[in-house]
């Protein structure tokens, strides 16, 4: 039995509290424009359909933009909370036949959510700069792989070892969404 017959987990997730998560990795010190990378931009109501969708106005070039705009979030039929979904089941590397089963969706549609996933969240934000102290994701070994790295580099020519974006944005997600000890 799928454990989408026993709890409805995307019903779980507060879409609040989704798209405040996507601000905050996008957007860290404050929304900016997608087009002209303002920062004066003002908030201007909430999407139609989607209301903790927050929608904005760019002053330096009076663009419109929203939450989702310009990332791969933007323009897909799946509520965001599905999408967020994901992130961990990827990090927990499963198949994209067990989210599909987990999440009750089409795995077709769960392999196009993941491929556009490993590519990046917010696929079109510029390039980083690294400046200053750097700090660098948690490294991962597989318990079985410590100790065998020749066995190991042959598996990641393999393409075995594909799947490490996955599990460092599930990384990422899990560290920004602790829950409070409060
Ligand atoms: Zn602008």
């Amino acid at each position: 039995m799928a454990a989408s017959d026993l709890v409805n987990l995307s019903g779980l997730l507060d879409d609040a509290k989704c798209f405040a998560l996507v601000r905050r990795h996008r957007w860290p010190e404050g929304a900016r424009c997608p087009v002209c990378d303002s920062g004066a931009v003002i908030r201007d109501g909430h999407d139609g359909t989607q209301p903790c969708r927050q929608r904005y106005r760019c002053k330096a070039c009076a663009g419109r933009f929203d939450d989702l705009t310009g990332t791969v979030l933007a323009g897909h039929h799946q509520p965001l909370r599905v999408w967020v979904l994901c992130l961990p089941f990827m990090g927990l590397n499963l198949s994209n036949r067990q989210i599909a089963l987990e999440l009750g969706l089409d795995a077709s549609d769960v392999q196009a959510m993941t491929e556009q996933l490993r590519r990046g969240l917010v696929a079109k934000t510029p390039a980083v700069e690294l400046t200053g102290g750097v700090e660098i994701d948690e490294v991962y070994v597989v318990a079985g792989h410590k100790g065998q790295l020749a066995a190991v580099a042959k598996l990641a020519g393999s393409g075995a070892g594909a799947g490490w974006q996955a599990r460092r944005a599930a990384a990422r997600w899990r560290r920004t969404n602790r829950p409070s000890s409060a």
